[in-house]
């Protein structure tokens, strides 16, 4: 009854991708505070080639969708997110091996291989202002059920509005020092959408 297929998995990054072209503008604005102004424009370049590949090859499994937009996010995107975010998928989808479906807890591990993967190639943890501030407390509270979906988005929104007073570490807003206090993350702001577009496609 629960399981999610690769039409899911598409649905999904569609969701996502449609979530980056309306939220491209603010994402950028957010990166021009405390960054260099492109987090709009890298994730927006980034996913209208996931959503082309998706269409031109449509993949056969769920492991293998996001194989294949980790790595058109990676060989896209110019910038720190390129590599973190398709490192984040192509993990992710790893951890999913070629099975048609997979289950919520089945993904929900997955995922938290992803999130590692992300903290092991940037070498950041939750609490440095970065992407990680909303996947991880995502990823904890994704489990079993549909609901911890919703749970998910909850959290990462609330991750992502929880950098606002946080001291960058890592990445371009940390050069900023004691100034990258006061504002919001744009990587932590594009985790929740793409969270949020997990929960919008399972409902
Ligand atoms: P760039 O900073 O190279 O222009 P983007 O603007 O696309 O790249 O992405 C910036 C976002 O990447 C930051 O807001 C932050 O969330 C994330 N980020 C940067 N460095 C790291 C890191 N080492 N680990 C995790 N996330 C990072
Ligand atoms: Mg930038
Ligand atoms: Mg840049």
């Amino acid at each position: 009854e629960h399981t999610l297929d690769t039409a899911f998995f598409i649905r999904w990054l569609t969701t996502a991708a449609q979530a980056v072209e309306r939220e491209a503008d603010r994402l950028t604005e957010l990166d021009s505070a405390i960054g260099d102004a492109d987090h709009g424009s890298n994730l927006q370049r980034g996913f209208r080639a996931v959503t082309a590949a998706l269409a031109q090859e449509p993949p056969g499994s769920p492991g293998a969708v996001l194989a294949l937009a980790g790595k058109r996010l990676i060989s896209t995107v110019g910038g720190a997110s390129g590599p973190l975010y398709g490192t984040l998928l192509r993990r992710t989808g790893k951890a999913l091996g070629d099975a048609p479906e997979v289950s919520p807890a089945q993904l929900a591990e997955a995922l938290r291989v992803g999130v590692a993967a992300v903290a092991q190639l940037g070498g950041a943890k939750a609490g440095d202002k970065t992407m990680l501030d909303a996947l991880e407390p995502a990823v904890g509270a994704l489990g079993a059920s549909y609901a911890t979906f919703a749970e998910a988005a909850g959290a990462a929104g609330d991750g992502a509005l929880a950098t606002v007073p946080l001291q960058a570490r890592k990445g371009r807003a940390s050069y900023l020092g004691e100034r990258s206090i006061g504002h919001q993350d744009p990587g932590a702001t594009s985790s929740a959408l793409l969270i949020t577009a997990l929960a919008d496609a399972a409902g």
